[in-house]
């Protein structure tokens, strides 16, 4: 219940202050009303890496040692793969809507990867924030730099690296997702990502996958620990003497 105080709101230096007209006896009962409660706020910890390094394994396993954190979905413009539903691996949808919901200022941070425009939705991302909710989001180093400019204190940028380029290709055939063409777009966008992975907090190598999981796991709870974003509330338990 909101207590009549005259402290708080006498003057609007009265946080600086302590107003002369009051005894110190009728400011101590006052202060002796508060209550303080720190809130967290939720934590994003954004997975990129090249394609066909395991991004999508190492968050399946990530997600079910922590089942509390939050996978954003994202909206794509790319064609489904036989494998992927709607609404659990994307949203999909068409160009027109995408830019529609550009226009509306719908995204979090928005780029296109491929060939196709892919986004993270804002209003909901935002909302586990405010719940302390811990959000997860694989996105490319594009839409990473967006959200770490936007939300600095509240993103972790981390990047996972193949041990080698063998491999990667390797993975990448035996994937068998995409036809000839696209898997060399793929390699391209690669190439062109090498650029950007300095501006990342972390680079682990997905060499061996409990390895790389216990690796990024490890960083998720030390982010989390060191967090310093918190929102500090008070008030006051009855009305003051
Ligand atoms: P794929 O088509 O293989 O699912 O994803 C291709 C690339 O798009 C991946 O690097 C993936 O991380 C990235 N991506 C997926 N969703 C988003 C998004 O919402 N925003 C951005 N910037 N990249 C995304």
């Amino acid at each position: 219940m909101p207590v009549k105080h005259r402290v708080a709101g006498s003057s609007p230096a009265a946080g600086a202050q302590i107003p002369y007209s009051f005894t110190m006896q009728e400011i101590i009962s006052f202060f002796q009303t508060f209550n303080f409660k720190i809130t967290n706020k939720g934590h994003i910890f954004v997975i990129s890496g090249f394609s066909g390094v395991g991004k999508g394994t190492i968050i399946k396993e990530i997600l079910k040692n922590k089942p509390d954190m939050y996978f954003s979905v994202s909206y794509t413009t790319r064609e489904k793969r036989i494998n992927e539903r709607e609404g659990i691996d994307y949203y999909f949808i068409d160009k027109e809507s995408f830019k529609k919901m550009i226009l509306r200022d719908e995204f979090l941070e928005w780029a296109i990867v491929n060939d196709h425009f892919y986004g993270t939705p804002k209003e909901i991302t935002l909302k586990k924030i405010e719940q302390n909710i811990d959000i997860i989001l694989d996105i490319d180093v594009k839409g990473a730099i967006q959200v770490k400019s936007k939300l600095p204190n509240l993103t972790t940028l981390i990047y996972i690296i193949p041990p080698n380029g063998k491999e990667l290709l390797n993975r990448l055939y035996k994937r068998n997702t995409e036809v000839l063409e696209q898997i060399k777009t793929r390699i391209i966008t690669s190439l062109t990502e090498i650029n950007y992975i300095n501006a990342y907090d972390y680079i682990v190598v997905n060499d061996d996958l409990d390895s790389c999981v216990k690796e990024v796991m490890e960083i998720i709870n030390v982010q989390k620990k060191s967090s310093k974003v918190r929102s500090l509330s008070i008030t006051a338990s009855k009305e003051a003497e």
